[in-house]
């Protein structure tokens, strides 16, 4: 990075008291995450709080790296003599106070992106542009929290003509702080949407966070199509519109007009900047950015082919690091890389071991791919998009686009409802609820989730197998599977004295000690568990075997997505404490209480307790459909068209004639069927599907392999995509065209269904 900055200045910065000595100490690179550091020499750890960790828990990590500055609330456990602790409240206030000093030393354009919605593509497609004449720094996609504020701003470095940011200002008073801080000179405003007001009151609202983000800035950007009088009276406002762009657009051929008033937007500020807008432009569409595949040789690949700059190959290869674990990973560039070579170098140092090959054709060893992940990186103008598609394993037209980003919203929403010291198990069982188990659990495990939960004990030994490591819990575990759950380290639930007495003896046979595993308690849904009755029992076993370690309790509700009476879910709940009261009275020790699945987290939070165990809410759906608006779907099913057909009156369509046609239709072939989850039943008319956003109902019976729709008067043609479940039909109203609920759809998903995984 850029600094070049003393502790003694640093402190002076954070008011603390310095001493005279601390201006020998030179650091010229912040870091916040241990992972990410190679040689700690000169480099600065903010030891930040995250979500699920605390940062001071890694401060020794990177003393080990050879990090000696440490910015900390607390100290570490063990200090060391030659390292430096600079003590503040507020790590990440700290790091913003750094930036805000750091951004003071830059007197250039500082460019801002705000907005509800297509924030990251503006920001790209006007970066795209400037980059013809200037040198920029811009904040690498989607990197628009207050941390990612601050780390864009640190990297800000002498050669730099023009900075861009994009930012979410999307908490009261975020206005005024990240004005301070960027000090934006243009601030461009995209679309406004829905979600914005959420976290907004009437007086709070969004116009004044926004007129306070722009005070001082020398110029807004706005669409001249807003009809709103937002900014009226700000004097620096500029509307920008189509006039003078037209060839430019013409040639661009966007039907959306979102993705043409983004465009706009680019193209109006580059112009302002001085920039000639071609004629034939193309942007890349930024929507799969960052997709990941199958690819040939049991390879995973990540195709990350739109624009090729030194923060987003970073932002990439940190991102192929962390779904690689041990893996090898081979990094695939086009043969002139327009970087500087010193920073490739260096990047490739940091995330070595890596194998980097630069080429525009495909022609590594097939040996290099195997079992490895491969990052496809370059732009549009290079042919790299076409080298990720040739590592493509080739595939069945219907695919499943896991979108993990969403996941990640969705925990981090819900980790905001929950209480502080509530830990968090996702349930990853029947294929993490028809998601895929292994790229799921992994992703959730490095967010820091604290356990997993599945429903068999072959469902955990895969999970290990893939390389898991956290507390995995075994809901169904049977008697023949307990040498499974101690070699793996599944921890077990009991449900019956039996099954406590056989896992006992085998500890006993195992020489094991301290073994944990989680009682159920049955407290009316009538499943698997014990009676509280029969407590007792448990505990002088318990008290006797130390061999046995109780590390938690656990429940299950009947009806918590019941929104009209509460009252069974209130029965249970006083249950279950009660016998967690008797436990706690006759074991020495504590363990976890959990109860609460994902409906009783929103409708029951007093049943949060110890530890919840999410399931359907984590992949985006809820019971109550004002959350879950709020949530992401994380699930989106695609086909596409095979073929279209014209039928005239008087003929008939698929299996057993079924359909027999009235007037002139005309119909597509898609290929999906029973054999992929659509099931049979949605056959002749009960199932619908969307074809550039319009509804088709299917015709005649579902085959097993396909199934053929109504697109009469839709001129849709051969190829165009096909929406199953996606932003116009959501699981939910899947489901109901089913007669079922959204778990079953879910995880009657066949694994013959290609999943792809993306990361926005
Ligand atoms: C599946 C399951 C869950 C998760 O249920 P959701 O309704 O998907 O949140 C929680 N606990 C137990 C015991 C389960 O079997």
């Amino acid at each position: 990075m850029n600094l070049q900055l003393s502790i003694g200045q640093l402190r002076k910065l954070l008011e603390l008291d310095s001493s005279p000595q601390d201006d020998a100490f030179i650091f010229n690179e912040v870091v916040y995450d241990t992972r990410t550091i190679v040689k700690g020499q000169g480099k600065i750890f903010f030891a930040l709080a995250g979500k699920y960790r605390n940062g001071v828990l890694f401060v020794e990590e990177a003393y080990q790296k050879g990090v000696r500055f440490f910015v900390v609330s607390q100290l570490p456990d063990s200090v060391h003599s030659d390292a430096i602790y600079l003590k503040v409240k507020d790590p990440l206030k700290a790091l913003m106070t750094l930036a805000k000093w750091h951004r003071r030393n830059f007197n250039i354009p500082i460019v801002a992106v705000i907005g509800t919605h297509g924030k990251t593509t503006i920001k790209e497609w006007l970066g795209s542009l400037l980059k013809r004449k200037y040198k920029l720094v811009k904040s690498p996609k989607s990197y628009n929290s207050k941390l990612g504020l601050a780390l864009s701003i640190l990297g800000l470095h002498s050669s730099a003509d023009i900075g861009l940011f994009e930012l979410s200002i999307s908490l009261p008073n975020e206005g005024e702080l990240f004005n301070e801080i960027l000090a934006p000179t243009h601030v461009i405003v995209g679309s406004i949407g829905g979600k914005f007001d959420e976290n907004f009151s009437e007086k709070n609202g969004k116009k004044k966070e926004y007129l306070n983000f722009m005070k001082g800035a020398i110029s807004v950007f706005q669409p001249e199509t807003k009809t709103d009088d937002f900014f009226s009276g700000n004097k620096g406002v500029i509307k920008l519109s189509s006039s003078g762009f037209q060839s430019s657009l013409t040639a661009l051929g966007f039907q959306d007009k979102i993705k043409e008033e983004n465009a706009i937007m680019a193209m109006g500020v580059a112009d302002y900047f001085g920039i000639d807008i071609p004629k034939d432009i193309r942007f890349s569409d930024l929507a799969m950015r960052l997709e990941t595949f199958d690819g040939i040789h049991n390879s995973l690949v990540i195709n990350d082919t739109y624009s090729l700059d030194i923060e987003s190959l970073d932002a990439a290869l940190q991102y192929q690091r962390s779904i690689a674990k041990s893996k090898n990973r081979v990094l695939l560039l086009p043969k002139e890389v327009m970087l500087p070579k010193d920073e490739i170098e260096s990047l490739l140092e940091r995330y070595a071991p890596l194998t980097c090959h630069f080429s525009n054709e495909l022609n590594l060893p097939a040996s290099d791919l195997n079992d490895a992940v491969v990052l496809v990186k370059g732009n549009a103008e290079s042919s790299m998009n076409k080298i990720a598609h040739l590592l493509k394993v080739k595939q069945h037209r219907t695919k499943i686009n896991v979108n993990l980003s969403a996941l990640r919203k969705n925990i981090h929403s819900l980790k905001d409802i929950l209480p502080k010291q509530t830990k968090s198990l996702v349930m990853v069982k029947a294929n993490a609820y028809g998601t895929g188990m292994k790229r799921t659990a992994l992703f959730l495990e490095e967010l820091g989730i604290d356990y997993l939960g599945v429903a068999y004990t072959d469902e955990g030994v895969q999970l290990r197998n893939y390389g898991v490591k956290c507390p995995i819990l075994v809901m169904s575990p049977s008697a023949d599977d307990f040498h499974d759950c101690i070699e793996y380290g599944l921890e077990p639930a009991i449900f019956s004295l039996q099954l406590l007495d056989t896992f006992v003896s085998i500890l006993i046979l195992k020489k094991r000690m301290g073994f944990p595993i989680h009682l159920k308690i049955d407290t009316g849904m009538n499943r698997l568990g014990i009676k509280p009755s029969e407590i007792s029992n448990f505990i002088d076993i318990l008290n006797s075997q130390p061999e046995l370690h109780l590390k938690g309790v656990y429940s299950h509700f009947a009806e918590s997505d019941n929104q009209l009476d509460a009252s069974f879910t209130d029965h249970q709940l006083n249950v279950f404490k009660d016998s967690c009261a008797t436990l706690r009275k006759h074991i020495s020790y504590p363990f976890i209480k959990h109860i609460a699945n994902s409906a009783a987290i929103i409708s029951h939070p007093r049943a949060s307790l110890d530890m919840v165990r999410m399931g359907l809410i984590v992949y985006g759906i809820n019971h109550n459909l004002k959350m879950e608006k709020k949530l992401y779907p994380v699930i989106e099913w695609l086909s596409e068209v095979t073929q279209i057909k014209h039928l005239n009156k008087g003929d008939t369509v698929g299996y057993n004639r079924e359909f027999i046609v009235k007037k002139e239709m005309t119909i597509a072939i898609v290929p999906v069927g029973y054999a992929d989850g659509f099931r049979r039943s949605l056959g002749n008319g009960k199932g619908t599907v969307f074809i550039d956003s319009k509804s088709c109902k299917t015709v005649g019976n579902i085959c097993m392999d396909m199934a053929m729709v109504d697109v009469t008067g839709l001129n849709i043609r051969e190829g165009a995509v096909v929406e199953i479940i996606g932003k116009n039909q959501s699981i939910s109203a899947f489901s109901a065209q089913l007669d079922t609920i959204p778990y079953e759809v879910l995880t009657s998903l066949s694994l013959r269904v290609h999943r792809n995984y993306i990361v926005t």
